[in-house]
């Protein structure tokens, strides 16, 4: 069943029982909180063979709902960024060079439904279109196919073209609540124990990726690691890149696997900065979280002041860059290390 979002999907009931569906949305929120199954889910709703469109309660057993959830079904088409392509590659979109615009997303959109009833296509990290890529999908948005519906998912507003927003429908989702957070946790057998997904759930703001994280030992473990690292005025550089590297080679062979990895570490990081940026400004920590508000009071001893946060956060916003440039891993590391702890020390980073 799909958790919170219960007025978003209201709004999508009346207009489908009014008939006046729009046929291209922007869907945006932050991170994990459940916008790519809910398009899916519209999808399923929509397509099922045993339900009315306008009551979007998809049966979940007919051949239909079936293929939707397998993502098998002919009418219903999910792109998203492969996690080593810094952009939505535009082949997705138009298909490969020599065949340009007959296959591909904005072709498959463009044909009769299978069904007879709907072609639904999901973009996913919409916030990730190049230039090239863009421009062929706002000719699709200028003039959606018949019964198609195309649904953009991306994490803000402002990430997308103007172009592409003007022509959207903007359907903002907020951050789930607690309780539907940690009943997800449960519900996907992510955590079993009742009390641990609660308490994961309070930390996660209201998002259910997240909090899934907090679920995970060996990322709370390291995570205590590295707070205990970066709240140190002087810390072991080897050490806190031998930390950093181990965490993130244990993410497996994979090179997107182990940039996904450094990106978490890095987030973590960022996370720690933004948070004492809050304390120096004189906003309490988040008392629920022993290992950051234990990190954040160490830290608070020696730290110079809110420009070097500032600074800290600069930083990790340049890595995350670094990172989708598939800079060397260890080099990046060390890097990234280093800044920060110039910049803590000083107050400004000399780049
Ligand atoms: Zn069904």
């Amino acid at each position: 069943m799909l958790r919170g979002h219960t007025s978003i999907l209201d709004q999508f009931r009346r207009a489908l029982a009014a008939g006046r569906l729009a046929s291209t949305f922007l869907f945006v929120g932050p991170p994990g909180i459940g916008k790519r199954l809910f398009a899916q889910r519209l999808a399923q709703g929509m397509l099922c063979e045993r339900r009315p469109e306008e009551a979007l309660d998809p049966c979940g057993e007919c051949a239909s709902c079936r293929q939707v959830l397998a993502g098998s079904h002919p009418d219903v088409q999910l792109v998203a960024k492969p996690a080593d392509k810094a952009f939505i590659p535009v082949e997705l979109l138009i298909g490969e060079k020599e065949r340009r615009m007959r296959e591909g997303l904005c072709y498959n959109i463009s044909l009769k439904p299978y069904s007879g009833r709907r072609k639904v296509a999901i973009i996913d990290d919409a916030d990730y279109f190049n230039k090239e890529g863009a421009n062929c999908l706002l000719k699709t948005l200028e003039e959606p196919p018949p019964k198609s519906i195309l649904i953009l998912i991306g994490a803000s507003e402002q990430r997308q073209l103007p172009t592409i927003r003007s022509r959207c429908q903007i359907v903002r989702f907020a951050p789930l609540a607690e309780r539907d957070v940690a009943a997800i946790l449960v519900e996907q057998g992510i955590c079993t124990d009742p009390a641990a997904a609660q308490s994961a759930a309070r930390m996660s703001g209201g998002s259910a990726g997240r909090a899934a994280q907090w679920c995970d030992e060996a990322l709370v473990e390291f995570r205590g690691a590295l707070l205990g690292v970066l709240s140190q005025r002087e810390f072991d550089h080897g050490e806190a890149a031998k930390l950093v590297s181990q965490f993130v080679e244990s993410a497996g062979k994979e090179s997107a696997a182990k940039r996904a990895r450094l990106r978490l570490v890095v987030s973590l990081a960022e996370e720690f900065y933004r948070a004492m940026l809050l304390v120096l400004t004189g906003i309490a920590s988040d008392e629920d979280d022993s290992a950051l508000s234990g990190a954040l009071k160490t830290a608070q001893r020696w730290f110079p002041g809110d420009d070097s946060a500032t600074a800290c956060l600069e930083i990790c916003l340049d890595a995350y860059a670094h990172i989708e440039a598939n800079a060397n891993q260890a080099t990046l590391i060390d890097w990234w290390l280093d800044e920060l702890a110039a910049a803590a020390r000083a107050g400004r980073v000399a780049i």
